[in-house]
């Protein structure tokens, strides 16, 4: 199969973002991307999508229901052909909206953490509203909300933001664990990076937190696709891209931990291989894990550890039902730090998806 990197998530100045789209255009090629997903507040610009200067540019939207210090939760589109902010009363109409466009939804940071700084939280509320592709696993900026709880914390985030990173909050990879089990069905899982190079003010001092080229090497979304992209047949590889992400062939790399690339987690059941993401027929399973380094590699299944080892593979029978999914970690800094984070392997759950 085919592996592509790319960001989605990010905010231009079409919204608050401090940069154009092809500032971020320019920031997603210096980084190594192949792709970029645009997703500004309540706005949706599908005249700027194409292929610029071998970067896949989608247009999507990030859709909020912001209403008098309140907040509903925001809504991630990928894959639309034009703005669908206006049905924001009803994230379900939106929900139906995105889907009748060609598009994926994602509940974007379904939980956050405040603090004395940011102390207002826009997690996801509604639960219960049908066709979400899935969740945002890992929203890098907003990670960044639960450390900064007074003022010599608040400069050492804006200052020394790679000391904090660390991953996923566990209450996230929880809420995940627990939908997939409650809705009997592949929830898929991206990551973000909610990038706006915005400057932010503190008394006498300010700075532009986060630029988008830093953003852009952090947390990315790595697709594996059987089609290659053509490089400028833009309406083709849009869908190549949102298939990838509505079956979940794909998998989140913190990449300043090292470069994700080349990770590969597959299956092999009744002579078929499986990747991520699909739903394997069949009671059993062989599973396999590569990486392009070595990390402290976990397997869980539902949640829970059921193999680990430190090193760049490992494999494993799977006989039991469930929702099987890796996570890699990797010590820097001081920490240990989420590296990779993998959609599922399914096994036992009914209908086949591959
Ligand atoms: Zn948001
Ligand atoms: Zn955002």
């Amino acid at each position: 199969m085919n592996e592509y990197v790319g960001v989605i998530h990010t905010h231009t100045v079409y919204s608050d973002g401090s940069g154009t789209v092809q500032d971020l255009a320019d920031a997603a090629r210096k980084s190594g991307l192949d792709y970029l997903v645009v997703t500004d507040h309540n706005a949706c610009h599908p005249e700027e999508a194409g292929w610029r200067d071998g970067v896949l540019v989608l247009m999507g939207e990030e859709v909020d229901h912001d209403v008098d210090g309140r907040s509903d939760g925001h809504l991630l589109a990928v894959g639309i052909q034009r703005d669908v902010s206006g049905l924001k009363d009803d994230f379900q109409r939106v929900v139906d909206e995105i889907v009748r466009q060609g598009g994926v939804a994602f509940a974007a940071h379904p939980y956050e953490r405040g603090s004395w700084f940011m102390p207002r939280t826009y997690f996801w509320k509604d639960w219960s509203i049908d066709g979400l592709t899935g969740i945002e696993l890992w929203n890098f900026l907003s990670e960044f909300r639960g450390y900064t709880k007074n003022v010599p914390l608040v400069l050492a985030v804006a200052y020394f933001p790679r000391f904090f990173t660390t991953g996923p909050w566990p209450e996230t990879l929880q809420l995940w664990d627990r939908l997939i089990s409650q809705w009997k069905r592949p929830v898929v899982a991206i990551g973000g990076v909610d990038a706006h190079a915005a400057v932010y003010s503190l008394g006498p001092i300010s700075k532009r937190f986060m630029p988008y080229e830093h953003c852009f090497r952090s947390v990315t979304t790595h697709i594996l696709t059987e089609e290659r992209f053509t490089g400028t047949d833009f309406r083709r590889d849009e869908k190549i891209l949102v298939d990838a992400l509505r079956r979940g062939h794909a998998w989140i790399g913190y990449e300043w931990l090292g470069s994700t690339a080349g990770f590969r987690f597959w299956a092999k059941s009744g002579g078929r291989d499986y990747v991520m993401g699909d739903v394997v027929s069949g009671p059993s399973a062989r599973l396999y894990i590569r990486l392009p380094g070595a990390g402290e590699i976990r397997l869980l299944r539902d949640g829970a550890v059921v193999a680990s080892t430190v090193g760049d593979a490992l494999e494993f029978r799977a006989d039991a039902p469930g929702a099987y999914r890796v996570e890699v970690w990797r010590k820097k800094l001081f920490k240990k730090r989420g590296w990779i984070f993998s959609n599922p392997v399914y096994l036992g759950f009914g209908d086949e998806n591959s």
